[in-house]
């Protein structure tokens, strides 16, 4: 008898379980993937969006082009689960699994900073992406603030690869001389689990003239008086950038299957406190940062939990792994080897910063689009 799993959400973590479980389970899991969307974008398109590179329409990669054995895709948006009894409700259907698989993502919570939603911009969404590449077209010169808003949020370098971004096409521009760019972040490092990272990122602002503020908040943004709201004072701005509060889907919440904002999981299993029901990549909360490779890796452990159920036996991979490419500017990448399971704490060895990296970065979305799309 073939086991049945649904997995939600085919983002990185979805999309990445659909294909292992087709590669290695074939003939014994039928696997409905489930997503809201009709096509899938890599996290880092939105930067190549950002900056003009390529178009909304070139990055999103249709779902219909998925060829996984034994998997099945359906654009259904999920609205209820009921994890004591595996049932879940979609706006075109109701299931009942042996397995489910949530990979819901992460949402943004524009309105958790106040002002951010009538004056600030961001590009953690393909849509606001498009809307401040326009916005920069039209900017003259000015002080730019990109802000994390709030912690945690996805890919811990995507603000720090934005600015430096942003200050080579302001110089490509003319106009950076024009401009004061400011970086401001909660965290008391760039990226706290690679000290050598964290460094050379800095060094790198620092080497440009971008301004850093480390371990401080803004609580709001008054769009009238152009003013970042510091817990002890205001800092004016011309353009100002945010990394939106990031939350569980709601329908996570409603499923009562979260616990301090995220889903409750067992860090090694990723079995959720029911039976068969498992959560991986941004919408679980694991101890690890929320990133594609991250959610990759999740995959694989609850690959092997679910070989492990069928088969009565199988190794179970320690997940906690994976590589992060960090952009430079001028076409420059660096790379760390995150291990956050590593005997002695976790680990994060940094390589780069070179265009070596940039082709060994492009090849890691085209293995991936590859092995998920075929092509
Ligand atoms: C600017 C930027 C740059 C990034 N760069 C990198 C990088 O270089 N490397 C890296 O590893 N990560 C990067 N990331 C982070 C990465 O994109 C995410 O961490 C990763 O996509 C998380 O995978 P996931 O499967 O958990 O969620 P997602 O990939 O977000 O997938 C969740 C899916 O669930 C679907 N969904 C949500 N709610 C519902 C519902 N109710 N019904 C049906 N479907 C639903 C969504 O449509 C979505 O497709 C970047 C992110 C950003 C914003």
């Amino acid at each position: 008898m073939t086991t049945t799993v649904m997995i939600l959400g085919a983002g990185f973590g979805g999309l990445e379980l659909a294909s292992t479980l087709s590669e290695r389970l074939a003939g014994e899991v039928d696997v409905t993937l489930i997503d809201q969307h009709d096509a899938f974008v890599f996290g880092f398109s939105k930067l190549d969006v950002l900056f003009g590179h390529q178009d909304a329409e070139q990055v999103r990669i249709p779902y219909r082009r998925i060829r996984m054995p034994g998997v099945e895709f359906r654009q259904e948006r999920v609205l209820a689960i009921d994890p004591g009894r595996r049932h879940v409700v979609t706006d075109a259907a109701v299931y009942d699994p042996d397995i489910v698989v949530v990979a819901l993502g992460a949402d943004y919570d524009i309105s958790a900073t106040p002002g951010f939603a009538d004056g600030g911009f961001e590009f953690y969404s393909v849509a606001g992406a498009e809307r401040l590449r326009d916005e920069l077209a039209a900017f003259r010169g000015g002080r730019v603030m990109l802000a994390v808003l709030s912690i945690p949020f996805k890919c811990p370098p995507a603000p720090y690869e934005a600015i430096l971004l942003l200050h080579d096409q302001l110089v490509a521009r003319g106009i950076r001389e024009d401009s004061i760019l400011h970086l401001v972040s909660p965290q008391r490092a760039p990226i706290p689990v690679s000290p050598w990272a964290s460094i050379a990122l800095e060094r790198a602002m620092a080497a440009r003239g971008i301004a850093y503020t480390k371990h401080h908040r803004i609580y709001g943004i008054d769009p009238d008086a152009r003013v970042a709201q510091f817990k002890d004072h205001d800092e004016p701005y011309d353009l100002f950038i945010g990394i939106p509060t990031h939350k569980v889907p709601d329908v996570l919440v409603e499923a009562g299957l979260t616990q301090d904002g995220w889903v409750a999981v067992d860090r090694v299993t990723l079995q959720t406190p029911y039976a068969g029901v498992y959560a991986i990549g941004d919408c679980a909360e694991t101890g690890i940062p929320k990133a594609g490779t991250f959610a990759e890796s999740a995959a694989h452990v609850v690959a092997d939990g679910i070989v492990r159920s069928i088969r009565g036996a199988g190794e179970l991979a320690s997940g906690g792994t994976g590589l992060c490419y960090v952009e430079f500017g001028h076409g420059d990448v660096g790379r760390v080897d995150a291990d956050f399971h590593a005997d002695g704490g976790p680990t994060g060895p940094f390589l780069g910063p070179s265009p070596t990296y940039a082709a060994e970065k492009a090849e890691f979305g085209a293995a991936r689009r590859a092995r998920w799309f075929g092509a």
